[in-house]
């Protein structure tokens, strides 16, 4: 049984599919208008590891949806003629706003896509709309809601009535708002547009000189424009999933408006009470006390940690050491010990594949199961991936791979097997055999010899050109090995 925390109902809830053809999730993705920061990427983690889960250890085949905000505020901007963002991967800037934009977005998602893998994420197993796809199915949606009697059109553009709206249903179902603080909120547009009140939010956004933008027939009227935030994902998920579907996820601060407001355009124009029966939120990922963002300067790109050495499956693995409900505090101290952590890990692996003799030995039952149980126990309690990996460490501690036997051991093969694929950290396989080149192996031959002289100095020189090749010499009583340092 696989327990949830869902923020609709702010508890721990069992959780099961509403349909019996599996589980129907739907993650908000980036807006591409730029690399995403590891802050973005504990945002994707989470929901490839619910995902994971869900599968693994709840056996419910997974429809999952990651959409791709291609258009907003940023992508116009940096895609637009003279933009300094323009790179030469995306080709030549055309007159045309919309085919920029597509050019420009799509070398982003791209980019994005091929993060995602680097850190583990089951990207075949998703699919990616992109808003600028279901144009067409925004703008039905928003007719739905005005005909429904909570929007209204203004100075060329279209808006959700929120006092309307709250008049015959809850607004404020995952979000305890104030309404006094709704200036606060992050992306209502509040400085551009003629509002009926400070709480409604945009639709549908007018044409401005120069912006890609859509034909849109509404209350006799035609507004040319493009959708608002909030409406591409409603429109989204209910086309590729249907309403209501099994869990949406994303980090907190879509908590609201952006999903609070998905929920309301699916209740007034798709007339459900829900539009998931989960919602779940990842914390943060900070830097010094404070989120990690674009705007504070404070973050750091896959790219930016693989250039310092770091590989990215080792934050992977320093992140699952937090559960996603907590402030996951990012330092390179963190990782540095993660990378330590998971190669003990992989070590075992390594050591246990060689007493079972096989990759594939098949073995039905053995102490193996008792791993599965522990780790699949502390998953299916709201995804505790840190009380998971734990489980991990004591099974390791508890049955040291020299002391199985090779028909346990083969079971504990095939339950590696199972955990890792959720933690998706390392690799199931022989330990690779290490191939030294001839001149290091001549070096370690030239060492040896004058060590048998008792040639400290000459020994020690011939160590350090060695350690500075990546190479340590490990001495033993009758021979030595060589270790690489990768
Ligand atoms: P954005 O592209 O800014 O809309 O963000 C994409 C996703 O990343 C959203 O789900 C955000 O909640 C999430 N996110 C942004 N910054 C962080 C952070 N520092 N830690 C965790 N999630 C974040
Ligand atoms: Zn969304």
């Amino acid at each position: 049984m696989i327990r949830l925390y869902n923020t609709l109902t702010k508890s721990i809830d069992p959780f099961a599919p509403l349909r019996d053809d599996g589980v129907r999730m739907y993650s908000c993705g980036p807006t591409v208008y730029d690399v995403a920061h590891i802050g973005n990427m504990r945002a994707f983690l989470f929901p490839d590891v619910l995902q994971r889960t869900l599968r693994v250890i709840g056996g419910y085949p997974v429809r999952w949806v990651m959409n791709v905000t291609d258009i907003d505020d940023k992508t116009i901007r940096d895609s637009s003629v003279g933009s300094t963002r323009w790179r030469a991967e995306m080709g030549e800037q055309t007159s045309d706003p919309m085919e920029n934009l597509r050019r420009f977005t799509s070398f982003f998602t791209r980019e994005f896509l091929a993060d995602l893998q680097t850190f583990g994420i089951e990207v075949d197993r998703m699919t990616n709309p992109r808003a600028t796809d279901y144009i067409t199915q925004m703008q039905e949606l928003t007719r739905d809601i005005l005909a429904a009697g909570y929007a209204y059109v203004s100075d060329g553009s279209v808006y959700f009535n929120v006092a309307a709206y709250s008049a015959n249903h809850t607004y404020g179902r995952l979000f305890a708002i104030d309404t006094q603080n709704f200036r606060e909120g992050v992306r209502i547009d509040a400085d551009e547009y003629d509002r009926e009140s400070v709480s409604d939010f945009v639709l549908w956004k007018g044409r401005k000189d120069g912006e890609p933008s859509w034909d849109f027939e509404i209350d006799g009227q035609n507004v040319p424009g493009r959708p608002g935030w909030h409406i591409e994902c409603s429109a989204m998920s209910q086309n590729l999933l249907g309403l209501p579907f099994d869990i949406h996820t994303g980090g907190v601060d879509l908590r609201f408006p952006h999903h609070e407001d998905e929920l309301a355009q699916c209740t007034a124009g798709y007339h459900v009470h829900d539009q998931a029966s989960f919602w779940m939120h990842n914390e943060f990922l900070e830097v010094e006390g404070k989120k990690m963002s674009k705007s504070l300067g404070n973050f750091y790109t896959m790219r930016d940690l693989i250039a310092r050495g770091i590989e990215p499956i080792d934050v992977r693995f320093a992140m699952l050491q937090a559960h996603y409900r907590a402030v996951f505090n990012f330092t390179f101290d963190g990782v540095t010990a993660a990378r330590t952590a998971r190669a003990k890990v992989q070590d075992y692996v390594y050591d246990v594949v060689d007493v079972a003799g096989s990759l594939h030995a098949s073995a039905s039952d053995g102490v193996g199961q008792q791993l599965i149980d522990t780790v699949g126990q502390a998953l299916a309690d709201d995804v505790h991936t840190p009380r998971a990996l734990a489980a991990l460490f004591v099974f390791m501690n508890e049955h040291p791979a020299r002391a199985l036997t090779p028909a346990d051991a083969a079971s504990v093969v095939d339950a590696l097997r199972v955990v890792n694929e959720v933690f998706a950290v390392i690799a199931i396989e022989e330990r690779p055999t290490l191939v030294v080149p001839d001149d290091i192996r001549a070096l370690a031959e030239e060492r040896w010899a004058a060590r048998a002289a008792k040639n400290w100095s000459e020994s020690d020189r011939l160590r350090d050109m060695l350690s500075a090749s990546g190479w340590t010499m490990k001495d033993g009583k009758d021979g030595y090995t060589l270790e690489s340092a990768k």
